[in-house]
């Protein structure tokens, strides 16, 4: 039976060392971390994102401010928030919650963020610090699920990696990361042929493609490490990954619950993320 990787523990303890650093920060140097997130429109399930975010980061002593935008804001006027906060120093992190509604081009709101103050790491010049081997702030689920392997020990170097699913937020960034810890890296996706040859001789396996319960015990070879990112509703509301965790279990040496394993993370790096421009601010 596969050890599960406790991705809520594992937050709530960072999350309260990190309220430790904070004040120390604030203490020693009179500096605050400061985050701001920024929400366009109605979207529910962005409304609870960020509602999550809002107190995660007001629980670690953060500075934070979110600004909640109509749906039909202009691209300029959003552009123009934008870069009000670029030059506003009590902020260290900006988050535009994606997606935005139609009429706005989402590449150009995130290219209007200021590099060093983007912890969701979607600007170009972060995923190009990232592909050069320099990360600096980095998509925070990846960013999380290396932290995982970090902690419960899970070596990565010389391993077969195979990560299934190739977005810009999650699957990409994985592959970097990876790829960067010396693992052996296969990036698939849904034109990938003989998806399960190819995840069978994975030692550590990455699902990040939308699709519930889509990667059976059939996809997974024995000790394989399993990380499931994908968060799927059903008609009940009931959330489901994209691995059968019921019949995976068995054959994984380590497995990561949903929920409760990689999505709990990925607050906690935006705020670790934020917290370390916060120094970098300083010059440290
Ligand atoms: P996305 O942008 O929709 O990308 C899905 C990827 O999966 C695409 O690259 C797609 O391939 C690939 N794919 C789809 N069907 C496939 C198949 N049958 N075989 C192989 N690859 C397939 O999704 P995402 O934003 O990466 O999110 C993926 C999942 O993770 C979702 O359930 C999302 O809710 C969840 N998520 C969770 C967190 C968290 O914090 N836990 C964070 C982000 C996302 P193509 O490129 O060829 O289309």
């Amino acid at each position: 039976m596969a050890i599960r990787i406790d991705g809520k523990a594992l937050a709530q303890k960072m999350q309260s060392e990190l309220a430790d650093k904070v004040s120390l920060l604030k203490a020693e140097k009179g500096v605050v971390p400061g985050l701001v997130v920024i929400l366009v429109g109605d979207d529910p399930a962005s409304h609870i994102y960020v509602r999550n975010k809002e107190r995660a980061a007001e629980k670690a002593g953060f500075y934070s401010e979110t600004v909640r935008l109509s749906a039909d804001i202009s691209q300029e006027e959003l552009l123009a928030i934008v870069d009000k906060y670029n030059h506003d120093d009590r902020f260290h992190g900006i988050l535009v919650q994606l997606p935005l509604p139609a009429h706005i081009d989402e590449d150009s709101v995130v290219l209007a963020i200021d590099p060093d103050k983007d912890v969701d790491g979607f600007h170009h010049v972060n995923t190009g610090r990232l592909w050069s081997g320099q990360p600096m702030m980095v998509p925070c689920t990846p960013a999380g699920i290396m932290k995982m392997f970090e902690v419960y020990g899970i070596s990565l170097e010389g391993k077969n990696a195979v990560v299934v699913g190739r977005s810009n937020i999650v699957g990409k960034p994985m592959a970097a990361l990876l790829l960067e810890a010396n693992a052996t890296v296969t990036s698939t996706h849904s034109k990938t042929c003989h998806l399960s040859e190819i995840t069978h001789k994975a030692d550590i396996l990455v699902v990040a493609i939308g699709k519930a319960n889509f990667i059976t015990a059939d996809y997974v070879k024995n000790g394989a490490v399993v990380i499931d990112v994908g968060m799927n509703r059903d008609a009940d509301g009931k959330l489901a990954g994209d691995v059968d965790f019921a019949s995976v279990e068995p054959k994984a040496s380590y497995i990561t619950p949903v929920p409760g394993g990689v999505g709990p993370m990925t607050i906690t790096m935006l705020l670790e993320q934020t917290y370390e421009a916060a120094r970098r601010s300083l010059g440290h």
